[in-house]
């Protein structure tokens, strides 16, 4: 999961000592839940060193321990990269004809170096109300919430008439890895086929003031697209310079990426988000407000967009993410290569980017390759009031007053892979963020300890609701 649209909405961190939830205050149910999720911290799944077969395994034997039949669980893996395996877990309904619900998430996460870290990344610190650890926000806390939903149904007293089919993949963060949730509907679609699914991406935020000022269901996304731009050059000996260098070639073009504002794009969705981020009254907001009533307000776009949550969702953003040239400190670089990551908007394709980029680039000896282009792009999936209805209803109860809106995500999750099948899958509301996205993917990732918990008790009653459990 990346930025939402509702990061928009903001959030002042909370002062000292507000909303400490420490072990020895905890419910029973809810240390049964932490000790899942820092299971799932501490089991390293970057793509680099970490294991997602390994955290995978950790989760079935929890089901299992749980009551779990051997025919309930089935593990998944590509034989060429036996780290990147993911699970698949079925709590069957008492009901044949109900149907059956996803719960989605995947297991893996991005790359995190200690020595640039805080604390350990893969230690799951709990320090002034936030979890701190790579994964705590994006997404262990809610892989842990699906598999504490399905052990607390299994072994609750009613069974649920909709079967909850459990999956938690790998591969989400890396275009180059094993992605199981694209593998499952490809190739086992019988082990994830239902009515929708629920998945990552969805939230809440709260407002500067601490009070929660809007929940979001994802029901649409960017498409992420790397792409690779290179330089080539016969080199040579570096004390004897030529003007053609492919490094500075490379880096021209990079400045001219940088210097490129794609178009603003509104869609019903981007608006609803920032009709309300528009109501607080600082210099984005004013400028927002102005933009909403005339989105060929280029100076109003420029201004707004100085909020990095607005930039996420204005329109197609390229961002220049990796570097690497030359092959001897004294020689004349033969090579330069650079990775431009794009967040394509929806409706736009990657090879319309591609030929922006090269336009703006304007220099034909920088080659621009689209990577992984083959990837399917997100169909945003209907608002359906048979699954936004509970979710507001449930809200009601657990959140009462707080709006739920549609949200954008401003990345991709892989609801997108769930084209081929028709189902409709949906980024949850319940857990509240921050506004600075909990540095996923950053540094030092962490969530509000308080907004883990609460959003565990709203998915409980939310999964509840749509299976049909008393
Ligand atoms: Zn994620």
């Amino acid at each position: 999961m990346r930025l939402i649209a509702t990061g928009i909405l903001g959030l002042s961190l909370l002062a000292g000592g507000a909303a400490q939830a420490q072990d020895a205050a905890l419910r029973p149910d809810q240390a049964a839940y932490r000790a899942i999720y820092k299971e799932l911290v501490e089991t390293n799944t970057t793509l680099s060193v970490g294991s997602c077969t390994e955290a995978a395994a950790k989760m079935g034997a929890r089901l299992k321990g749980a009551g779990f039949a051997d025919g309930d669980i089935t593990y998944f893996a590509d034989p060429s990269k036996p780290k990147e395996g993911g699970i698949v877990a079925h709590l069957k309904g008492s009901d044949p004809k109900a149907g059956a619900i996803l719960l989605l998430g995947h297991l893996d996460v991005v790359e995190a170096r200690r020595e640039d870290w805080t604390r350990d990344p893969f230690t799951l610190i709990e320090e002034n109300g936030y979890f701190y650890g790579r994964g705590t926000a994006d997404m262990k806390a809610l892989d842990a919430v699906w598999v504490d939903t399905l052990i607390r149904l299994k072994q609750g007293k009613a069974a649920p008439k909709r079967t909850l089919k459990l999956a938690l993949t790998c591969g989400e963060e890396t275009n180059e890895a094993f992605n199981g949730a694209d593998w499952l509907v490809k190739n086992r679609p019988d082990l994830i086929q239902a009515d929708f699914g629920l998945n990552e991406g969805g939230g809440g935020r709260l407002a500067p003031d601490g009070r929660r000022e809007v929940m979001t269901v994802l029901a649409g996304e960017k498409a992420s697209q790397n792409f690779l731009l290179e330089v080539t050059n016969p080199g040579g000996h570096s004390s004897r310079p030529l003007p053609d260098n492919a490094i500075y070639r490379l880096s021209e073009a990079l400045l001219k990426i940088r210097g490129h504002v794609f178009p603003v794009k509104l869609t019903d969705i981007t608006r609803q988000a920032f009709a309300i981020r528009a109501e607080r009254p600082d210099e984005a907001g004013v400028a927002l407000k102005r933009l909403l009533a005339n989105p060929a307000d280029a100076e109003a776009a420029r201004i707004a967009s100085t909020d990095p949550n607005v930039n996420a969702i204005l329109h197609t953003n390229c961002i220049t993410t990796r570097l690497d040239a030359g092959h001897a400190s004294n020689a004349l670089p033969q090579r330069a290569t650079a990775i431009v990551n794009c967040r394509i908007f929806p409706g736009e394709t990657w090879q319309e980017t591609r030929e922006t980029l090269m336009r703006v680039i304007g220099d034909s000896r920088v080659s621009i390759k689209a990577l992984n282009a083959d990837k399917p792009i997100a169909i945003a999936p209907p608002l359906d009031p048979r699954v936004i209805e509970p979710m507001k209803a449930v809200a009601a109860k657990h959140f009462p007053g707080v709006p739920l809106i549609p949200g954008m995500a401003a990345g991709a999750t892989d609801g997108l892979y769930f084209g081929p099948v028709k189902m409709a899958v949906y980024g949850v509301p319940g857990m509240f963020g921050d506004p600075d996205g909990g540095f996923a993917h950053g540094l030092n990732e962490r969530i509000r300890v308080r907004s883990v918990y609460e959003g565990r008790d709203y998915l409980f009653d939310l999964v509840k609701a749509y299976a049909g459990v008393k």
